[in-house]
């Protein structure tokens, strides 16, 4: 067997064709936020790096001398550190729940956190490229894989360590050539790391690619059970990360710092704010950072290195890259794909930022890039060089003015909340206005096909807080809350009293990982805001976010947000649950519709055949997710079958006579395989998959056009699809399938 690339296993869903990259790119994953402790530092580690020194708190706790490894790891890329200690805070409190014992959890704990230190031995080419991986650089990244083994061989003494960082890279089914584990006789740190570190660079964003929703990430791990992953604990996985996951990091880091650290050094954080010359460049630092993240235009700073060292919210908006992803990338023009008026792609020697820096020069040009959405955006294009008092060059200033005669959907979007009427106490949207704007926000969002999220958040135990400190306190303490989601909107967003103390957040041009973010910024400000009408303590709340997804009504997307509400307060309030699995581009248009022959009175009925890498326990659960956004009536469900009525289905944008289309939907469950062989010669393996075969019923034909049934059954089977993470199994297309009468037990002729 070759150790050539063109004898992996050929990819099986979406996350094998991603996992290449996932595998090579961990290292390339960029940090979202660990909370540490509170007493100790409520701060949170970001993507700058500014809290280097809780940082190293925390790995000199748990790695002592060895922590000079995870520095140098540091220096060589914040990302690939930051990356290690997430996927060791993960490991370490899923290892508590499952019960491992201590010496396993800890060599877990001290695996993850270096599994990438070899990292620090790949070129920064490669290392920091903005773009995907080509195959000779995806084997440099492997052998710093390798690499991370022989480093710590060096250090060491504890073989089990050794054993997880080496196997990490394994896939289960040992179809990884390099690799002669395989399935059980893999170490269960290893096979547990493998899914953590997954996980963690998907729910982070990448330069390639946006985080992906928690949902959509348990979707590709399930993809992955059995072939990369350990099925049982990709089961045991999704489970456990649909707990408070802050709250576990939390933990973990709070027992490393109590019972691993002796003493805690304060000398980092006494330097840090000890003169007024650092307070004022700080003070100045803070309207620098709120001037540019409120500016509309795209704002990038660059430096002499072409390195990327700053990424406004302009540039996040008009570009759809995450500001996280892309700082301390490397500049091209590439990044942005840019063109010259005419179409021509630009060339480093021709581009602003390049001429900028070389030759010092600003630059004033119309130019094109390819947009959040991929349509071209004319841009006008100012480049300044920025130069220090001694005439050096330090890098180059890029603004990007969006150009295009359309109006933008910032600008739409901000039309719409200038002109929604206000609640009188807090002076937000009322109901009223949030009920008409979220509609129109929807078909917005979908025709630019860019992602928007909604959060809804109510204050926790606030009955009490009435009780205790009377009404008039209680209701300065709900204009808290409204001026606190005010302060954190961005052009285009909607902040809405909803009811008494619940208030919902209209996210544009969010997606699921980006709102949840903010949500738990939100809570957190919250949570240490003293409240001088309640003598000084503060209050908290509880938040439900959600992404809009294929086949999204207003309706089911705001159920689904309430629905994460309730699942925060059963957690036990102060926390933030992301419910949905937003959009998967990965999924081509729909299939065709062919329709049957309708008899008299009868507009006929079709089905489909979906598959999802989920396991039937899961699914069944997703479904109930489903029934609850749709409020749907379950008329029958057993073990294998659910059937069930949808009221008044139908696309947001039709006119209210189109959407009074119901159906009966009847879901068939079954769990198959799927033989695919392999190419290195292992065989064929088996892969397991639910097959949900779905016949739609369209009740009350008489009265609706054929087309808007049709358009409505659409977005019925689109709707399942994101719920249950499935596609369109490659054989089926909708079939209209035989007509029956309708009446209250036709469901059972469909099979
Ligand atoms: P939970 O954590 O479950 O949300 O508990 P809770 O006590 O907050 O329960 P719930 O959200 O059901 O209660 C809302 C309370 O908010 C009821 C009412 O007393 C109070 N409230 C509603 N509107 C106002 C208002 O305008 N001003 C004041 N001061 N209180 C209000
Ligand atoms: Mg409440
Ligand atoms: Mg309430």
């Amino acid at each position: 067997m070759t150790d050539s690339l063109d004898s992996q296993p050929a990819p099986l869903f979406a996350l094998q064709a991603d996992a290449v990259q996932l595998d090579s790119l961990a290292a390339l994953a960029l940090p979202s936020t660990v909370s540490l402790p509170s007493g100790i530092a409520r701060e949170t580690v970001d993507v700058a790096g500014t809290d280097a020194g809780d940082i190293q708190r925390l790995t000199q706790a748990r790695l002592g001398v060895a922590s000079s490894l995870y520095v140098a790891l540091r220096c060589k890329s914040v990302q690939s550190a930051a990356h290690g200690l997430r996927v060791a805070l993960l490991s370490s409190g899923w290892a508590t729940l499952l019960r491992l014992p201590e010496g396993l959890r800890e060599a877990i704990e001290v695996a993850a956190l270096l599994h990438d230190v070899g990292m620090i031995g790949l070129p920064d080419e490669v290392l920091r490229k903005p773009g995907p991986l080509d195959s000779d650089e995806i084997r440099m990244v492997d052998d710093a894989r390798k690499m991370s083994v022989e480093i710590l061989r060096n250090a060491c003494a504890q073989p089990k360590v050794l054993e997880i960082v080496e196997n990490t890279p394994a896939w289960y089914d040992g179809s990884r050539p390099g690799y002669s584990l395989r399935g059980d006789d893999l170490p269960l740190g290893a096979r547990m790391i493998a899914i953590a570190e997954a996980f963690d660079a998907m729910t982070t964003d990448q330069v390639y690619r946006p985080a992906m929703s928690l949902e959509r990430a348990g979707f590709e791990l399930f993809a992955g059970a059995g072939v990369q992953f350990d099925p049982r604990l990709v089961n045991d996985f999704v489970e456990f990360q649909s707990g408070n996951l802050d709250r576990i990091r939390e933990e973990v880091a709070g027992r490393w710092l109590r019972t691993l650290a002796p003493e805690i050094s304060n000398s980092y954080w006494a330097l840090t704010d000890s003169s007024n010359h650092t307070k004022d460049r700080h003070d100045q630092r803070f309207f620098e950072d709120r001037l540019l993240d409120n500016m509309h235009d795209a704002v990038v700073f660059v430096d002499a290195a072409m390195r990327v060292v700053r990424w406004n919210h302009g540039a996040e908006r008009m570009t759809g890259i995450a500001g996280t992803s892309i700082c301390d990338r490397r500049w091209t023009p590439s990044l942005l794909n840019i063109r010259s008026e005419k179409g021509a792609v630009i060339s480093d020697e021709d581009c602003p930022v390049v001429s900028a820096i070389t030759s010092g020069v600003q630059s004033l040009r119309r130019l094109s890039i390819g947009g959040r959405s991929r349509d071209r955006v004319a841009v006008d294009t100012h480049a300044i060089p920025v130069v220090d008092p001694d005439g050096a060059i330090l890098g180059a200033v890029l603004i990007l003015h969006d150009a295009s005669s359309e109006t933008s959907l910032e600008e739409r979007c901000q039309s719409l909340h200038t002109r929604a009427t206000r609640d009188p106490l807090t002076q937000v949207a009322n109901r009223a206005e949030f009920d008409r704007v979220f509609e129109l926000f929807i078909n917005t969002h979908r025709q630019q096909r860019v992602p928007c999220s909604l959060i809804i958040c109510d204050l926790d135990k606030f009955k009490r807080i009435n009780d205790t400190y009377g009404h008039q306190a209680g209701d300065e303490a709900i204009k808290t809350l409204a001026t606190l989601l005010k302060s954190s909107c961005r052009p285009g967003d909607l902040v809405a009293r909803y009811g008494g103390e619940e208030f919902v957040m209209l996210c544009a041009d969010c997606d699921n990982a980006a709102a949840a973010r903010r949500a738990d910024e939100l809570r957190k400000r919250l949570e240490q805001t003293p409240q001088p009408a309640l003598g000084g303590r503060s209050i908290t709340a509880s938040f439900g976010v959600t992404v809009i997804q294929p086949g999204d009504t207003s309706e089911t997307m705001l159920r689904r947000a309430d629905r994460g509400l309730l699942i925060a307060k059963e957690k036990g309030r102060n926390t933030v649950v992301q419910l949905g699995a937003g959009s998967d581009d990965s999924q081509g248009a729909s299939t065709p519709i062919i329709w049957g022959q309708a008899a008299p009175g009868n507009n006929g009925c079709f089905s489909t055949e979906l598959k999802t890498p989920m396991p039937l326990p899961v699914l069944r659960e997703k479904l109930l997710g489903f029934v609850a956004d749709h409020q749907a009536k379950v008329l029958h469900q057993d073990d294998e079958s659910v059937v069930m009525r949808l009221e008044n289905h139908g696309q947001p944008q039709r006119r209210r006579a189109d959407r009074s289309v119901s159906f009966e939907v009847a879901l068939t469950l079954s769990r198959r395989t799927d033989q695919q062989s392999v190419n290195n010669g292992a065989g064929k393996r088996k892969i397991p998959y639910s097959c949900i075969h779905v016949a739609i019923h369209p009740r009350r034909p008489r009265d609706r056009r054929r087309e808007g049934i049709e358009a409505a059954a659409r977005e019925v089977i689109a709707s399942l699809r994101s719920y249950l993470g499935a596609t369109e199994s490659s054989q089926s297309h909708l079939t209209p399938i035989e007509p029956v009468e309708p009446g209250p037990k036709a469901w059972w002729r469909f099979w």
